[in-house]
Order: structure tokens, then C-alpha cells, then sequence
């Protein structure tokens, strides 16, 4: 995609703090932090939001999810607790039209995201 951001950031033409970059994934740290941790996970391959997802993405989608539980371990907080979450369309306030998962964690979450 040609003006995507974080496929901009997936191939290293804009920067972002970096926690892990594997072949299709990456992990990077929220610009505008809601939570003392808050990355995000984005596969490098643009997709859309959850509404675009179809069967053929149930792969992508997994390890998506899964690399949740790596970013924890890094960070430390595996067993404090973290939190994840997809936005999706205008009334979640979504920015970014690139799949992403947030990762959240660092104090007791509110429900005020
Ligand atoms: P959304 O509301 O679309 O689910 O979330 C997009 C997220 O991307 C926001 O939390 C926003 O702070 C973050 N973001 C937007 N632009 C950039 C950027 O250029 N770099 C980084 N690291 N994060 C960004
Ligand atoms: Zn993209």
C-alpha cells in the first residue's frame, strides 16, 4: 500500500522503536502511549482492518495473536497481565487502516482506552 504508514514503518522508510522483527511480523512501540507498555503488532504483509479478514488470513491472524504472548515475555508482564485490543471502523477511532494489535499493559487497565 503506497501511503500506509505502518507499511512505511514495516519496510524501514519512516522509524519506530522496535521490539521485535521477524519475517512477517513486526513489533513496534505506540508513538502515543495509552499505558506505560504499548506496542504494536502488525504482520508486514497490508491488510485491513478484522472486517477485511477472510478464512485464507485464519494463519496470519493466529500467529498475530500468538505473538502477543512473545511481546509479554519480553516486556515482563506475563504475569502482571496485559491487554489486547483490534479497533475497527469509525466508532472505535481507528487511525491506522493497516491491521494491528494493541498491546497493553504496565498498570491496572480501565475500560477509558
Ligand atoms: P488505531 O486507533 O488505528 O487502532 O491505532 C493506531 C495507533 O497507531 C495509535 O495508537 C497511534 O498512536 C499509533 N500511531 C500512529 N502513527 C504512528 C507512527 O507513525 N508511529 C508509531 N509508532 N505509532 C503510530
Ligand atoms: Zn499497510
Amino acid at each position: 500500500m503506497n501511503n500506509c504508514i505502518f507499511c512505511k514503518i514495516a519496510k524501514k522508510e519512516i522509524p519506530a522503536d522496535i521490539l521485535i522483527d521477524d519475517v512477517d511480523f513486526l513489533v513496534f512501540k505506540d508513538i502515543n502511549p495509552k499505558a506505560p507498555v504499548h506496542f504494536l503488532i502488525i504482520p508486514k504483509k497490508h491488510l485491513g482492518s478484522v472486517d477485511a479478514l477472510t478464512l485464507q488470513d485464519l494463519e496470519i491472524i493466529g500467529k498475530l495473536i500468538l505473538k502477543a504472548k512473545s511481546v509479554a515475555e519480553l516486556s515482563g508482564v506475563s504475569k502482571s497481565g496485559y491487554r489486547l485490543i483490534f479497533n475497527i471502523g469509525k466508532d472505535a477511532g481507528v487511525e491506522v487502516n493497516h491491521l494491528h494489535l494493541h498491546f497493553l499493559a504496565g498498570k491496572p487497565l480501565n475500560f477509558n482506552f
